[in-house]
């Protein structure tokens, strides 16, 4: 099997580093960036198969870049998990009415961090191949 590739838009240098390393530990192919725009740009160009987006970001931030990846053909179908310090209520309703397919707060829980993220890689796996029934 190929290796996974996912983008994290994140502009906390030391968590989009945590990220990045334990993602690159576990073997997937880590693309990075620190702003929404550049984030959509790479993901047009790259179709990663997941995105990690931080919801607060400076300028357009994640929801906004979330419905941005959503309502594009090219990247419409890439499952966007989005990343908040908020514990907020509310904050998961509105990462899902943004078109994310599920929500991880910070800081990140690096012992599960990697298993979540194959499970929200499956998931969307195995979406894509009933649709395509
Ligand atoms: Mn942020």
């Amino acid at each position: 099997m190929n290796a996974r590739t996912i983008l994290i838009i994140e502009d906390n240098p030391l968590n989009l580093e945590l990220a990045s390393d334990l993602l690159e530990v576990a073997g997937y192919i880590v693309l990075r960036a620190d702003a929404a725009e550049e984030g959509l740009q790479l993901a047009r160009a790259s179709k990663p198969d997941l995105v990690l987006m931080d919801v607060s970001l400076p300028g357009m931030d994640g929801l906004a870049a979330t419905a941005a990846l959503k309502k594009d053909p090219v990247t419409a179908r890439i499952p966007v998990v989005a990343l908040t310090a908020h514990a907020m209520k509310g904050d998961e309703e509105k990462a899902m009415s943004a078109g994310c397919a599920g929500y991880l707060t910070k800081p990140i829980d690096t012992r599960a961090f990697t298993s979540i993220i194959a499970g929200y890689l499956k998931a969307s796996e195995i979406s894509a191949r009933e649709s395509s029934i």
